[in-house]
């Protein structure tokens, strides 16, 4: 089957929810994605911030082999070591309470905002708020979907969840002002991802820390994008000066299988109880060990040290080039701002055509996520790429 036979099938029978580039890949390795006719990619998206430890990574990839041959799934009606011990290495690297897993990133936020409601209600609110920023966003399933404000402004998918608000982001006075009684939790993504790559201020999440302590509220750091090791620590909030409630995780954590997941404080840990959640899948014995490969690999010094040189040498390199503006983020979870006028999106596909995939999240930014294994001769060669497709595209 070629692509046009793919793409004539896609037509007829996938829904059309995503508008796909036109290649086919079929297979990885690293940093390096193949195509149907052969072609190398360097891969600076990596499946979207999934395969932080290069793709087809000889430990996941043995680690899941095994698992399949032994054990698929039971169910958690009943004991695998692999979920009890991912459980133990998530809480033990992060806040030390207990865990909820999912399939993705999605739902790992549909838990904490079901935690965030219940102990709201222990405290007496009746109509428990989330607050979150404007552009977060944090999944399309409807708890998450509402705290998503550009999706959830959708008049065709509503009814929305009530009980969400949002304000500008980084906006601290506004944040306080949103905060009251009524508040179950303030649900933020340490650095905007989808929006283009926005961190937070120190202000901001200070005043929502210090707000969410005066009523009782939880702080939760969606850390979908931002976790295992994305941003050059295991968890994103190591390098700011608050520390959440809960923490969710998703997208890296599998290395490429799905799972997500919810982590919690010792308090909070203490406030779903049986019957208030479940999922079939999660916590399956294949997707936990993949994890549990993934976390052996990420959670080490050694590797965490070199996603913060790698990512200075991405930033100087980019901010070297001609057309472009700024460079947002952190460890290499990067925003390239362009000059005005020039259109990421014809850019991106300029850079697909010439071997470099990267993603376009609005039109004046180019959003790199490269795997964090990525070498310094393989950043070098994605910033000339990028600064030679600026230079042809400023000769039109
Ligand atoms: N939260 C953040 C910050 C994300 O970036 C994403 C996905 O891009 C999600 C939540 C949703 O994750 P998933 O697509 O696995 O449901």
């Amino acid at each position: 089957m070629n692509l046009t036979d793919l793409q004539a099938l896609e037509e007829r029978y996938l829904m059309r929810t995503y508008r796909r580039a036109p290649v086919e890949f079929v297979r990885g390795e690293g940093a390096s994605l193949w195509d149907s006719d052969g072609n190398e990619y360097l891969d600076f998206l990596a499946g979207i911030s999934v395969c932080s430890v290069g793709h087809c990574n000889p430990e996941v990839v043995e680690a899941v082999s095994e698992q399949a041959g032994r054990l698929m799934h039971t169910s958690n009606l009943f004991y695998t070591e692999p979920m009890v011990r991912l459980a133990e290495r998530l809480a033990e690297s992060s806040l030390g309470g207990r865990v909820f897993f999912s399939n993705s990133g999605t739902e790992a936020n549909e838990c904490a905002i079901k935690i965030a409601r219940k102990q709201a209600h222990r405290r007496g609110v009746e109509a428990p708020e989330i607050v979150s920023f404007e552009r977060d966003f944090h999944g399309r399933t409807y708890g998450a979907l509402a705290a998503t404000p550009a999706l959830a402004a959708n008049p065709a998918l509503g009814p929305m969840l009530p009980g969400f608000r949002s304000v500008p982001l980084n906006d601290a006075s506004a944040l306080h002002a949103a905060i009251g009684e009524n508040t179950a939790a303030v649900l933020i993504e340490p650095i905007q991802g989808e929006a283009g790559i926005y961190p937070l201020s120190d202000e901001a999440l200070l005043a929502a820390r210090q707000a969410c302590d005066e009523v009782g509220a939880l702080l939760i750091f969606d850390e979908i994008q931002t976790g295992v090791g994305r941003t050059g620590s295991l968890w994103a909030y190591e390098q700011t000066p608050v520390r959440p409630d809960l923490l969710t995780s998703a997208k890296a954590l599998g290395g490429g299988m799905p799972i997500g997941a919810c982590v919690t404080t010792p308090a909070a840990g203490e406030v779903l109880e049986p019957g208030d959640h479940g999922s079939t899948f999660a916590a399956g014995p294949l997707a936990c060990v993949a994890a549990l490969a993934v976390l052996e690999i990420v959670d080490d010094p050694a590797l965490l040290r070199g996603v913060r040189e790698r990512g200075e040498q991405l930033r100087e390199g980019l901010l070297a080039l001609e057309g472009v503006r700024e460079v947002r983020g952190r460890g290499l979870m990067l925003g390239v701002g362009l000059e005005q006028g020039l259109d990421a999106a014809a850019l991106g596909a300029r850079l697909l055509e010439r071997g470099l995939i990267v993603n376009v999240p609005e039109p004046g930014t180019l959003r790199l996520l490269p795997p964090l294994t990525v070498d310094s001769d393989q950043i070098e060669r994605a910033t000339a790429m990028i600064g030679e497709a600026l230079l042809s595209y400023d000769a039109g």
